[in-house]
């Protein structure tokens, strides 16, 4: 595919999952900043989410295997920095998706995903990843992961 056409660079992105939270994909969690063709080269920019997040290097490898896989060799991906990433550029349908994945998306009150319910503990500052802290419900008293606002 050397015509240039971005909508189907922005497709199969769209199928690369997120490292750490597979029902979401990389487009959805807003980390691709922008898709552009030109001298016969896509340049993907990427603004990587927690500086440091282990998964950063995981996704551009995911991103460059699964666009090799569908004959798409004239890519550079760039990382861009600035404006940094921020927890608002997730969508809505993207958070409804962590909430059904059991992980609490960012947002200024932390609701427990299973029940609802406003009143939960936190447990650590850290869960899995450093993208993440780990919460306790009170009410149904399950443990879940809360996805940090930054
Ligand atoms: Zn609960």
């Amino acid at each position: 595919m050397q015509n240039g056409n971005t909508n189907k660079i922005w497709e199969l992105l769209d199928t690369v999952p997120d490292p750490e939270i597979p029902v979401i994909s990389v487009v959805e969690l807003g980390v691709i900043r922008n898709v552009e063709y030109k001298k016969n080269t896509y340049f993907i920019s990427i603004t990587p989410t927690y500086s440091g997040c282990p998964a950063v290097k995981t996704f551009t490898d995911d991103i460059s295997n699964c666009l090799k896989t569908n004959g798409i060799e004239n890519f550079e991906l760039k990382k861009v920095y600035s404006p940094a990433w921020t927890t608002n550029w997730m969508s809505k349908a993207t958070k409804e998706k962590l909430k059904k994945y059991g992980i609490a998306p960012p947002s200024d009150s932390i609701i427990c995903p299973q029940c609802d319910s406003k009143n939960t503990a936190l447990i650590s500052d850290f869960g899995a990843t450093a993208c993440k802290a780990l919460y306790k419900c009170n009410d149904c008293l399950e443990p879940f992961e809360f996805f940090k606002c930054i």
